[in-house]
């Protein structure tokens, strides 16, 4: 048996999504660039996923640029508009401390070629204040980058009063959406939204796709130079049977949000009720404020990667946070930027759900769970230690 409980870390293709790639992947071969009938049915094909993708952002189809995923989408928006903004004398960025490493290492870049950069608190329950967003803007600020929601603790940013607050004063606001587009409802003309990154293997479509929205009227510059693809702005033939199999997945997921949504925060609610039932546990992150599939606990006295191992061992894909930082002995900085001490973002644990996955799944890792914390807490001298001084 394998539950698979990360799915913010990556999800499944979809059969929506595998169906929608066979044409582009066999009969549909044709580059979109070329003129002859096989080109052109490529190039309709490109279309049609452009469209689908744009209704399902509230956006127009010429406002959607395809990329090779997320992270290309948060490179590309971040470095052109900061260089735009460096033109202008405008050499001040605004993020927070608790972005993906997409945002958090180009940021860091700019910073070492003589930008400025705030770096906004996002708190103990990890949502960011919009009045302090305003307070942090200044005349020579070029682009503010906020997260929707955050990939380890999935607290949802309060995106419309972000941008509110950007446009009241003339800086341009772009949101790394990856863990929220097709999990929860998006339109970015409502939302004020004018940079957009979004990546399909977040929401059941293929891996190296992905799309960066940017409203008409924002100069967005080229980031990959050579031939006219994305209307002269990102170079290279279109990966069309990713690109088809993102926008399917997009729509499949849009098209069932609600009752996605209601199916997994029932899980995730139960998740979170049985895990606090465990000693010397805490749930991280707002639980108003959060994606419908986030669990983000952290317990006292293990260590994560020992826990991951041993739900490996029962058959539980899961997470300690970012599968980017995974490998590394630092704890997360998420879990550091909420304020939890080192000692105890070590033990954390992040189960991402989503409409894939069954009660009977979160009933079993409910058995087993606890189960695996009590022999790891009985081998660990820390967990000694803390009883003896009462602490547990
Ligand atoms: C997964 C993820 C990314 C990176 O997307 P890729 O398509 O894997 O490059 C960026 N930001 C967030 C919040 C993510 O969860």
């Amino acid at each position: 048996m394998t539950i698979y409980f990360d799915n913010a870390a990556t999800t499944s293709v979809s059969k929506t999504a595998l169906d929608a790639m066979i044409p582009a992947l066999t009969e549909n071969y044709g580059n979109p660039s070329s003129l002859h009938a096989l080109g052109q049915t490529s190039n309709q094909a490109l279309d049609e996923a452009r469209r689908t993708v744009a209704e399902c952002l509230g956006a127009q189809p010429n406002e959607i640029y395809f990329t090779s995923g997320g992270s290309e989408a948060d490179n590309w928006a971040i470095t052109q508009l900061a260089e735009q903004g460096k033109k202008k004398g405008k050499n001040h960025l605004i993020t927070t401390t608790f972005e993906h490493h997409a945002v958090l290492h180009t940021v860091k870049r700019l910073e070492k070629n003589g930008f400025e950069v705030t770096y906004l608190d996002v708190h103990e329950d990890g949502i960011v204040r919009p009045e302090e967003l305003a307070a942090a803007i200044r005349p020579e600020t070029a682009l503010v980058t906020i997260m929707y929601a955050n990939n380890e603790i999935g607290t949802i940013q309060p995106i419309e009063e972000l941008a509110k607050v950007c446009h009241e004063k003339g800086v341009l606001f772009h949101t790394d959406a990856v863990q929220a587009v097709g999990h929860l409802p998006i339109n970015v003309k409502e939302q004020g939204i004018d940079l957009l990154s979004l990546s399909g293997h977040k929401f059941h479509g293929p891996k190296g796709v992905g799309a960066l929205y940017c409203r008409r009227g924002v100069r967005l510059t080229n980031f990959i130079e050579g031939g006219a693809q994305e209307r002269n702005r990102r170079a290279g033939t279109e990966n069309l049977p990713g690109i088809c199999g993102m926008a399917a997945a997009l729509k499949e997921a849009v098209d069932h949000l609600e009752e996605n949504t209601r199916k997994v925060t029932a899980m995730r609610d139960k998740l979170i009720e049985g895990i606090r039932t465990i000693p010397c546990s805490r749930i991280n992150g707002s639980l108003e404020h959060r994606l419908p599939g986030n669990v983000n606990a952290c317990f006292e006295g293990i260590e994560g990667e020992s826990l991951l191992l041993r739900l490996d061992l029962m058959g539980i894909c899961a997470s300690s946070g970012s599968a980017c930082t995974s490998g590394s002995l630092d704890p997360s900085h998420v879990l550091l930027a909420i304020g939890l001490p080192k000692e105890i973002a070590h033990g954390s644990l992040r189960l991402s759900l989503d409409e894939v996955n069954t009660m009977e799944e979160v009933d079993y890792t409910l058995e087993q769970l606890p189960k695996i914390l009590e022999t790891l807490r009985d081998m660990s001298p820390v967990w000694e230690q803390m009883k003896k001084e009462g602490r547990c």
